[in-house]
């Protein structure tokens, strides 16, 4: 496996997006990346002289997929992706849902498909088996948390395809930012700790009074980086939507704030 980091980080993008290739002869291109200048050369400096089987999209999102068309013509290998995604991108490819396997190295190793959305509803992880590696994307990052916004992201899915790939005990986590996670296991039981414990504070803010999706940020997140207020609050709305979803009813908030 070999991987390397696009030139676009940020806030959001920790060092920038990571595309993995996984194989040495017949290998699988995870995420082409962004669509910036010098990123194709990237890909097939990644790729060497390896065979690209397949280009696979972890989600949709431009960061991870504005590359995927040329990537696949460079190196003349179908696309594969969740139905939502390839619909996103207007890009036609091989429909991949959980349960699907791709072979790598002539079946030396195999990636099994994992249905994760949450993050975005298209998002897939990729399970490299027998070693037991998990590739996420964005659902989990190498370090911090992830942006689950409403509406494209979902807290009840998320929280559930944390469940699910903790109950996979994967042995590592390749993120689609930042650096793999070798405590696997107890990084993906931490986020969802990190979840519950947002979504209590929310609960305690809002019986405290917090009459705005404004003043509810700035009692939830006090030491905020300037220029991620938008995304706490698309955040925060997630979370409302989920208290509804549970039948907690989060009063008058959102509903002013609606664009
Ligand atoms: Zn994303």
């Amino acid at each position: 496996m070999g991987s390397a980091v696009g030139d676009n980080p940020g806030p959001l993008t920790l060092d920038g997006t990571r595309t993995y290739r996984i194989g040495v002869g017949q290998a699988v291109l995870l995420d082409p990346g962004p669509d910036l200048p010098g990123q194709i050369e990237r890909l097939r400096e990644l790729v060497g002289r390896a065979a690209i089987e397949w280009v696979c999209l972890t989600h949709g999102h431009p960061d991870h997929a504005a590359l995927a068309r040329a990537a696949c013509e460079a190196f003349g290998a179908p696309l594969a992706a969740a139905a939502e995604a390839l619909a996103r991108l207007g890009l036609d490819g091989r429909t991949l849902s959980d349960g699907d396997r791709l072979e790598i190295d002539g079946g030396a190793a195999w990636l099994d498909v994992v249905e994760t959305p949450g993050h975005s509803p298209d998002s897939l992880s990729f399970f490299l088996r027998p070693v037991g590696w998990m590739f996420t994307g964005d659902t989990v990052l190498g370090e911090g948390s992830t942006l689950v916004a409403h509406p494209d992201g979902r807290m009840s899915s998320y929280l559930a395809s944390l469940a699910r790939l903790i109950s996979l005990r994967p042995s590592r986590l390749l993120p689609g930012h930042g650096e793999p996670v070798e405590e696997a296991v107890p990084r993906l039981e931490a986020y969802r700790r990190h979840r519950l414990d947002r979504e209590r504070q929310i609960r305690v803010a809002l019986a405290d009074g917090a009459a705005s999706l404004q003043d509810i940020r700035e009692r939830v997140y006090p030491d905020l980086p300037a220029g991620l207020e938008s995304a706490a609050e698309s955040s925060i709305r997630a979370h409302l939507a989920h208290l509804e979803e549970q039948g907690l009813p989060y009063g008058a908030p959102m509903e002013r704030e609606e664009p």
